[in-house]
Parts: C-alpha cells; sequence; structure tokens
C-alpha cells in the first residue's frame, strides 16, 4: 500500500529537496506542511508540483489545531519534520521566531503525531515514524582535531543551536515518556542547488557574479564539513526506512574545509565555467569582515553509526558537488533573481 510522509519544511531548502526525491523516485504519498517564511519557496517545488501525490498546505507548526487537524485527515506514517527558523546570523539578531518555531513548533508536531499514533491499529503503531531532522551544532565547537558523535555531550552555543538542541530534547522525551517512535539525524553543513544566499556558498556565488565583494568572516579559519543536499536526502530516507526507532544518527558529507577554502573553491570553480570579462581570478573579490559574535570554530563528524548499520555513504565529494551547484545557480537565475529582488538582497546579517 502507498505510504504517506508528511514533511514539514518543504518549500525550504532540504525539505524541498526531500519532496522532489519522494516524488521523483519513490510512490510515497506527500503532504507539505510550510508557513512559506522568507526561506520557504514554491517554485523551488515547481518540477514536482503536476503530481496528484503532492499536496501542499501553507500553515504554521506553531498553530496545534490546524497541525493537527491535518495529521488526522492525512494519516501519515511517517512525519519528517523539517521545518525550522535555519540561519544563525539571523537568530542574532532577532532569536524570538528561532524559540518559537523550533521548541513550540516541535512541540506541536510531537503532540498532532503523538495523537495520530494512539489512534492507529498495533502494526501501523509499530512501523510509524516520527524524524526530527537536527544539526551538528548542537554540539559546540570542536578545537583542531575530534569528530562529533552520536555519543557528543550537547553544548550550543548560539540561539539557533540552543533552540535545535532543545527540539531533540523534547523529540527524546517524546519517546521515552510516550512511547512514540522517533528517529534524529544530526548533520553538517548542507550546500547545494535551491540554498537560500543568505548562506555562505550560494552568497558567495551570487556576489562573484554580480562583482561584489566576497565577505569572509573574521580570518576564514573556522571549519565545517559540507555534504551534498542529495547525499542528506538519501541519508533522511535510509535513516527513516530503517533505522532503529529510539536512535540518532551523525550524517556527514567527509568534507571538513576552512570558510576560505570554501570560497577559493568557488571562485576557482566559476573561473572555469564563467571567467570574469577582465581574465582576473574571482578571488580578487575576497573581503575580510568582522567575524560572527560566537562564531564556533569547529565542527566535524563522524558518520560511521550510519555507515555500518544502515549501509548509507555520500555519493559526492566536496568537488563534484561544487561542480554541481555552481552549474544550477548559473543555469537558474530565475529562481535566485526573483529572492534578491524580494525579501533578501545580499545583505550582512548577525551583527547583534
Ligand atoms: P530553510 O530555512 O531553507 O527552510 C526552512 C523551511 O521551514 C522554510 O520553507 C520555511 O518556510 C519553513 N518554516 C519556518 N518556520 C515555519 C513554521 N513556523 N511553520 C511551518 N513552516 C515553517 O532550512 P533548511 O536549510 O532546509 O533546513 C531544514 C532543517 O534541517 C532545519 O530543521 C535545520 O535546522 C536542519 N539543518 C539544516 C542544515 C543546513 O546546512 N541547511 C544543517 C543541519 C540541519
Amino acid at each position: 500500500m502507498t505510504k504517506h510522509i508528511l514533511v514539514t519544511g518543504g518549500a525550504g531548502f532540504i525539505g524541498s529537496a526531500l519532496v522532489r526525491h519522494l516524488i521523483d523516485q519513490t510512490d510515497y504519498k506527500v503532504l507539505v506542511i510550510d508557513k512559506l517564511t522568507y526561506a520557504g519557496n514554491l517554485s523551488s517545488l515547481a518540477s514536482v508540483s503536476h503530481s496528484d501525490r503532492l499536496t501542499f498546505v501553507q500553515a504554521d507548526i506553531c498553530n496545534q489545531s490546524v497541525i493537527s487537524d491535518h495529521v488526522d485527515r492525512f494519516k501519515p506514517d511517517i512525519v519528517t519534520h523539517l521545518a525550522a527558523e535555519s540561519h544563525v546570523d539571523r537568530s542574532v539578531d532577532g532569536p524570538a521566531d528561532f524559540i518559537q518555531t523550533n521548541l513550540v513548533g516541535t512541540f506541536c508536531m510531537l503532540q498532532a503525531s503523538l495523537d495520530h499514533w494512539r489512534k492507529l491499529d498495533g502494526n501501523a503503531q509499530d512501523s510509524f515514524r516520527f524524524h526530527h531532522i537536527s544539526t551538528d551544532e548542537v554540539f559546540g565547537s570542536l578545537g583542531n582535531d575530534g569528530f562529533f558523535d552520536e555519543n557528543t555531550r550537547y553544548d550550543p552555543r548560539s540561539p539557533y543551536s540552543a533552540s535545535k538542541a532543545g527540539s531533540d530534547h523534547l523529540v527524546r522525551a517524546w519517546h521515552h515518556t510516550f512511547g512514540l517512535p522517533v528517529l534524529i539525524t544530526n548533520c553538517s553543513n548542507n550546500y547545494g542547488p535551491y540554498h537560500f544566499p543568505e548562506k555562505l556558498i550560494p552568497l558567495v556565488i551570487l556576489k562573484c557574479l554580480s562583482a561584489e565583494p566576497l565577505p569572509v568572516y573574521g580570518d576564514g579559519s573556522n571549519v565545517r564539513d559540507w555534504l551534498f543536499v542529495d547525499d542528506h536526502v538519501s541519508a533522511l530516507a535510509t535513516v527513516f526506512e530503517k533505522g532503529r526507532v529510539g536512535e540518532s544518527y551523525m550524517v556527514g558529507g567527509n568534507s571538513e574545509l576552512s570558510n576560505l577554502d570554501v570560497v577559493h573553491a568557488i571562485c576557482d570553480t566559476l573561473d572555469v565555467l564563467k571567467p570574469r570579462h577582465d581574465g582576473q581570478s574571482y578571488r580578487t573579490q575576497i573581503h575580510f569582515v568582522a567575524d560572527r559574535p560566537g562564531h564556533d570554530f569547529r565542527y566535524a563528524i563522524d558518520p560511521s553509526k550510519l555507515k555500518n548499520e544502515l549501509g548509507w555513504a555520500p555519493k559526492e565529494d566536496f568537488q563534484s558537488g561544487m561542480m554541481k551547484t555552481v552549474k544550477w545557480y548559473l543555469e537558474n537565475d530565475s529562481w535566485w533573481k526573483d529572492i534578491l529582488s524580494g525579501s533578501y538582497s545580499g545583505e550582512r546579517l548577525g551583527l547583534g
């Protein structure tokens, strides 16, 4: 029988990649619930909007009665919960939305899912999953060595990561206290097509193309592990189909790079795909700016549990993922021009 999957935040960067995968590659029936904040974009779902297996509802996950109503009617076998306020810099400027959506919204999703789960018969109860999508940022900052794994102590340091850490704790509590079958994934920095241009990689690509300075925070030495978004999607599908109930899994791309290395890679890729008219490298546009307050130095992931238990591994390395990403931005300017002329035009965020 066709399974029903509810995707919150399905008009966002990762959520829309998951929805495109579910419609193009599986026979799931998909309900997307998304508030369409500045970060939500229906045009990211345009390629699958014709499908009669896809239903979109514009709603706020903090609205308990509306959410419960949709969950009751759709009767999901799986809930994948991605809706969140997701940008650290915005959490420095205005934490309130992060507390509301990431904590209260997750609570509402858990309550609606628990009420629904309790009404299911035995088999359906056993196979139901609530999959919470979280971040490696909940574990704080690493020094030069070491990796985050599933046993790492929580130590969030920004309003964003603290709100995500709190949501992880709520999800675990609904499992231990009420028996809701949950899964948690904590992943590293994603990149790829349809990424909102406030984030480092799309921001730098678009500033290269508009001949603007490329802002690098501090001295550019902060390190992140980069995960191509479609690899993240395949990890999510692996976990909600095969993961062990109550467990968490780390998802990483085996691509640790400093921010400056990332910016160099973007410049070098564009130097090949769309050379500047004056023949100079895009690297000449690099411009160091004041660091983010409380900027975590390094995140790095040990994804061996996901690899050894469930057989998942990323397909893209950073070079191949970056090539796909830059090509996508070059070929899809109408997607990002709409954003730059509307909700965000590349300004500096997060100085507090
Ligand atoms: P995004 O900001 O691109 O998308 C978030 C989506 O949630 C948007 O479509 C937005 O409209 C929707 N949304 C926000 N508030 C809502 C509300 N109150 N009700 C309903 N919908 C609401 O985020 P993303 O990058 O796609 O991230 C998805 C999830 O993955 C988030 O939970 C995030 O914390 C997590 N995550 C992201 C990354 C990353 O690198 N992007 C890394 C680790 C974890």
